[in-house]
């Protein structure tokens, strides 16, 4: 049995500090690279986790060195007692964060406050609405627009998530990183990633390299200036010479920053995932509900994360659908 501040270290050394926790698989949109075609059956709730385990087994986690908890979700602000859970997990010593599509945010901003949340990563992957429409399949886009915009009067720091997807809003790579000139936001394109049921296909990814390219066609390659990576980051930053935000890429996909992961996650219903690329997952919920849980559980998983993305080690096994559609849909994850 490994010593308890050995748990959340993998067979290559990498320490996970750094937990994400889905709190819900609803969500008041249906972005089409998220949510699986056919939908998502309701889970039943009795399956969800409830805001006392979710807290209890987040206590575990810290005790073994966890001092970052992200809420994902589907969307963590559809869930009732988003409040509750909120500022449970606030008792902790944790860096507190969500990622959102900022579409119910403004009913929150005290919460967010009280609960010392001072960044959080905000989902957009279109500045035109009607495309807004399109991808989300809901007419939300002035709420969001409005929502960001009050973030950001708000004192929050802001990540901006933009999903790419070629013939889609590959066109608005400029007018995305030009909201950066006056908006002090730290944008970040993400390739889009395969999961069940979301259409993935190589020629719908946009890569690290063509945005480079774009962007330095644009304003001038010697305009472009890389920003130093922080430790365990996953996006590569830029800066354009003048501007107050920056830029960066997510490169799961061409480009994977797997040696450094320091992630685990926590779906709503209680398991523990070492990757978001692997379907390997070990229920922790039964065993909290009928007191047979033990932290070897966690240590079980973590130790056998896979090097690469969840062992799809080359591109060829990242593109064979018989690979990632045994994985959850991102909705059922938590991103
Ligand atoms: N509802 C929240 C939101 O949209 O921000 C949180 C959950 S969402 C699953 C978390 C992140 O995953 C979002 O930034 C979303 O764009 C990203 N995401 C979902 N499906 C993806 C895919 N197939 N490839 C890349 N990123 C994806
Ligand atoms: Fe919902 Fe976020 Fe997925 Fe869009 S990306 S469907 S907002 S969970």
């Amino acid at each position: 049995m490994p010593k308890p501040s050995d748990i959340l270290v993998d067979s290559l050394g990498r320490k996970h500090n750094y937990l994400r926790i889905s709190i819900t698989e609803k969500c008041n949109l249906r972005c089409s690279y998220c949510m699986p075609a056919e939908g998502l059956p309701l889970m039943p709730k009795k399956h969800l986790m409830t805001s006392d385990e979710i807290y209890t087994l987040a206590e575990v986690f810290v005790k073994n060195g966890v001092d970052k908890i992200r809420l994902t979700g589907g969307e963590p602000l559809v869930r009732k007692d988003f409040t509750t859970i909120l500022q449970r997990l606030s008792s902790l010593p944790v860096d507190l964060t969500l990622t959102t599509n900022a579409v119910l945010v403004d009913r929150y901003i005290d919460v967010l406050k009280s609960c010392g949340v001072n960044s959080l990563n905000v989902s957009l992957d279109t500045l035109q609405e009607d495309k807004f429409l399109t991808i989300t399949k809901r007419d939300e886009f002035q709420k969001t627009l409005q929502n960001i915009q009050l973030l950001i009067r708000e004192g929050f720091h802001l990540k901006l998530n933009v999903v790419l997807m070629k013939g889609f809003n590959d066109n608005e790579i400029i007018d995305f990183i030009s909201l950066t000139k006056e908006l002090p936001i730290a944008l970040r394109f993400i390739e889009f990633m395969p999961f069940q049921g979301n259409s993935w296909d190589k020629s719908r990814l946009v890569t690290q390299n063509e945005i480079l390219k774009t962007a330095a066609n644009h304003f001038g390659a010697h305009q472009l200036f890389p920003l130093e990576m922080e430790a365990n980051a996953t996006a590569k930053n830029y800066k354009i010479a003048g501007f107050q935000g920056s830029f960066g890429i997510i490169s799961s996909v061409s480009n994977p920053f797997c040696d450094t992961c320091n992630r685990i996650r926590l779906t709503a219903n209680g398991k523990i995932k070492n990757c978001l690329f692997s379907n390997d997952e070990l229920d922790l919920l039964t065993p909290l509900r009928d007191n047979t849980f033990s932290e070897s559980l966690i240590s079980e998983v973590v130790s056998r994360k896979k090097a690469v993305r969840g062992g799809m080690t080359s591109f060829e096994d990242l593109k064979n659908p018989k690979n990632h559609n045994q994985n959850r849909s991102m909705l059922a994850i938590g991103g």
